[in-house]
Parts: C-alpha cells; sequence; structure tokens
C-alpha cells in the first residue's frame, strides 16, 4: 500500500509543529517539519556571510551544502549540515528571519523539494510547512491549514522562546511574526497560502489540548 501523507501548513506560531508532533506520535505517523530545511540552508548562509536575500549569492552556495535529517531513539528530529548536528543551532531569531528570506529563492525551494519528497514516498508522514499541501504534496490525503492571530501566535512564540532561555521582548516576537507572514504571503513562489481542499483551522481561541482534540477529529473523520 502507498504510504499516506498528511499535509498541515500555515504561518509561524500557529502551533503546527507542536499539534503536527502530538497528532504524528497519535496515529502512528512520522512527523516531518520542513521548516528546519529552510533554517538550515538559513543558517549555512548566515556563517558565510551572503546576503540571505541576494538570490545569485545563495543559490551559489547550494552545491555545498549538503543537508540530512534523521531521527534519534527518542523520535526527534535532527539535522545535519555537511555531517554537523544543527538542530539547536537553528532556532534562534536570526535564523528564523533568514529561513524567510532564503525560502523565497527559488533554487532554494527546488534544492529542497527531493528531500521532501522522498520522506513521504517512504514513510507514512505528517509534514508541516507553508506549501506542503499546495507544491510539495498536492496528492496529499488530508489538508489541514493551521491559523491563529498574529497577536496570539507571538504570544505563543514569546513564551516558547523565554522557556529556551532565549532572551528578547514581546514587540519584537511580533515584529517578527508579522514580518514573516508578509514575506511568506506576498513572495511569488509557493506563497503561503492554503489548498482549495485544505480544511481550515482557527486555533487563536483553542489552547493546545482543544486545538490537538479538533485537529484528531478532523483526521479521523478522513481516514
Ligand atoms: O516553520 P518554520 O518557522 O520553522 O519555518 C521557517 C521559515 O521557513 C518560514 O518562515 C518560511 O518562510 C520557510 N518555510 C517555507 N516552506 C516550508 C517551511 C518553511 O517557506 N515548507
Amino acid at each position: 500500500m502507498d504510504p499516506v501523507s498528511i499535509a498541515i501548513d500555515g504561518p509561524s506560531g500557529a502551533g503546527k509543529s507542536t499539534l503536527a508532533r502530538m497528532t504524528a506520535k497519535a496515529f502512528g505517523f512520522l512527523y516531518v517539519d520542513t521548516g528546519a530545511l529552510y533554517r538550515t540552508v538559513g543558517l549555512y548562509t548566515l556563517r558565510h556571510g551572503v546576503d540571505t536575500r541576494d538570490r545569485e549569492g545563495v543559490a551559489a552556495l547550494l552545491p555545498d551544502i549538503k543537508i540530512s535529517m534523521r531521527y534519534d531513539d527518542s523520535g526527534v528530529q535532527r539535522m545535519d549540515l555537511n555531517g554537523e548536528d544543527v538542530t539547536d543551532l537553528i532556532r534562534t531569531p536570526e535564523v528564523s528571519m533568514a529561513a524567510s528570506d532564503v525560502s523565497a529563492i527559488p533554487e532554494v525551494r527546488a534544492f529542497l523539494l527531493d528531500t521532501q519528497r522522498d520522506m513521504a514516498r517512504r514513510y507514512n508522514v505528517i509534514m508541516d510547512g507553508r506549501d506542503i499541501g499546495t507544491v510539495v504534496l498536492p496528492e496529499a490525503k488530508i489538508k489541514i491549514f493551521l491559523t491563529a492571530s498574529a497577536a496570539e501566535r507571538a504570544r505563543r512564540r514569546y513564551r516558547e522562546l523565554r522557556e529556551k532561555g532565549i532572551e528578547t521582548d514581546f514587540e519584537t516576537v511580533l515584529r517578527d511574526i508579522e514580518q514573516r507572514d508578509r514575506n511568506d504571503s506576498s513572495r511569488d513562489i509557493a506563497p503561503l497560502r492554503p489548498a482549495p481542499d485544505a480544511v481550515m483551522c482557527d486555533t487563536t481561541e483553542h489552547d493546545l489540548d482543544a486545538s490537538f482534540a479538533l485537529l484528531s477529529r478532523i483526521i479521523r473523520e478522513r481516514m
């Protein structure tokens, strides 16, 4: 039987990764966080002093980048960049912004497409990102578009960063979220938008448990 794919798309901070991870565990699917791929390219670009918006400059770096995605014993997705484990290094606000910039570059999207499709060919996956239902896996069995208001997403992200010990203030987090929303929705290639057949799911008024229950019901009904 062909593996089953579930696509979860939406803006940053809507709770995609937490909810996708929880539902993948509950349904026995592999969770694939595609943002980590863009973050890894963003980190490499920053390290090489190349402007993350410079299309030619970033495209020229790609042949030197080898990214692999693996899962550790506890099932956590880990990212290797040319053999170095960068899983924790790609979570800073600076890398988030760099990821958003490089993700608008067509060569970067093409470079990462196969890695994503390959995972879906091999495993039952719940894959989260921005264009999974529209571009990466248009044939996904279930597509969910997860959103929440920008203020609520900023509150969640702020809490998360503080818990990780990353110093920041709420206004900066909100500004970053709004900036990334603009970048992600306005770019020419694979802009953030729901697939026509996606189920819309707004979590602004839901806590994690309620959002998880909602998502699980949507999946169960369509499996
Ligand atoms: O999901 P996450 O915040 O880790 O993604 C980082 C950035 O990578 C996003 O702001 C977005 O611009 C980009 N991205 C993308 N397509 C995906 C996943 C992430 O463009 N499928």
